[in-house]
């Protein structure tokens, strides 16, 4: 399964090593999905040309960018394999690792995900980010996320459907692989360069897809603001104690404008940062709320109609109407 987003320098070599891939398992059936994610340049139209050769080869259109979480989620949906791969489009994940996945997958393995041994060509700012970024993820996460994995995979169809019944919006799409549990297997391997394009990760997209990993697997940002709050009010109650000692025992007392500002200022800026992480969480829940769909398909190829119809309404939708019906089934038996 492969996620696409502006991919036309890289698109045609990425199918030309992963068919090479798959002829090297002549006695596996394997079927190649490509969700275009809104893509603005000719990745579709030669997406188009491939399927017109390849039966193999099935094509997702997003009627626009949903983002890299969310195609990878519909590629998910719409595959019917035993087993799912997800891989880049820009060849940084060589896809001849996959045949050692399918070999662990078929030791038994749920998951086979790509541990990222050496990186070439990428800076080193985004080097030290993504180092730090998983390390902190996992100190506040209360699911242990692998550390530098992506989302170059494999899954077996049971964690699939686990998946394809997660709901949620904002998606951290290694973490829930990682919270699903079953028996995993981290398998290392060495990342390459971009093969052509630019990476289409810009920094404030990254710095999405960080907030999402923290904010879906941690409630600890709340507990800092409890801590910083808690802080504040313990050195305002040294400073009362201070100035009250100072006037009843001393002839001086605390004057000045600059402690009051400091003071002020300090529980102000505690108080907005709080809000603001509050807000962060209020603003999921909202988004939660709307139940809008993840995606919208403008374009499907290369699938048969009785799949297209599993590949159109996932489980999530019915789980979602699931659950929306309890609590109202609940509410008129209570009436
Ligand atoms: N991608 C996508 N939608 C987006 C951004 C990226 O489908 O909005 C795809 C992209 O085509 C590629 C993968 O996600 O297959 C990873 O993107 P990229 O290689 O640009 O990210 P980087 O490796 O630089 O982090
Ligand atoms: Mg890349």
């Amino acid at each position: 399964m492969i996620p696409c987003f502006n991919e036309q320098e890289v698109i045609e070599e990425t199918l030309a090593r992963v068919r090479a891939m798959c002829a090297t398992q002549p006695e596996t059936a394997f079927e190649i999905i490509c969700v275009d994610d809104g893509s603005r340049d000719a990745t579709l139209e030669l997406l188009r040309a491939e399927q017109a050769v390849d039966e193999r080869l099935r094509v997702l259109s997003f009627a626009r960018n949903f983002g890299h979480q969310i195609a990878v989620t519909a590629g998910i949906d719409a595959a019917s394999g035993d087993a799912v791969v997800l891989i880049d489009a820009d060849l940084q994940d060589p896809p001849e690792a996959i045949l050692a996945m399918i070999a662990k997958w078929r030791e038994g393995y749920d998951v086979v995900y790509g541990v990222r041994g050496r990186r070439e060509g990428e800076s080193r700012f985004k080097l030290t980010t993504a180092r730090a970024f998983y390390r902190l993820l996992n100190r506040l996460s209360e699911v242990p996320i692998p550390l530098d994995t992506g989302d170059f995979r494999l899954m077996s169809r049971p964690v699939v459907d686990a998946l394809k019944a997660m709901p949620e919006r904002h998606r951290f799409v290694r973490g829930m692989v990682a919270w699903v549990g079953f028996r995993q297997y981290a398998l290392t391997y060495d990342r390459a360069e971009r093969f052509a394009g630019v990476s289409k990760y810009p920094l404030r997209k990254m710095l999405r897809f960080a907030t999402d990993g923290i904010l879906s697997f941690s409630a600890r940002p709340l507990q800092v603001a409890t801590g910083l709050g808690l802080i504040a009010a313990g050195l305002s109650l040294l400073g009362i104690v201070y100035a009250l000692a100072m006037r009843i025992f001393t002839s001086s007392w605390v004057e000045g404008w600059t402690a009051l500002m400091i003071a002020v200022l300090f529980m102000g800026g505690v108080q907005l940062l709080s809000l603001g992480v509050i807000g962060e969480y209020i603003a999921r829940i909202y988004d939660e709320a709307k139940g809008r769909p993840l995606y919208l398909v403008r374009e499907r190829l290369g699938f048969s109609e009785g799949e297209s119809k599993t590949a159109t309404a996932p489980a999530r939708s019915t789980a979602v109407t699931e659950r929306r019906a309890a609590p109202a089934a609940a509410g008129a038996l209570r009436g």
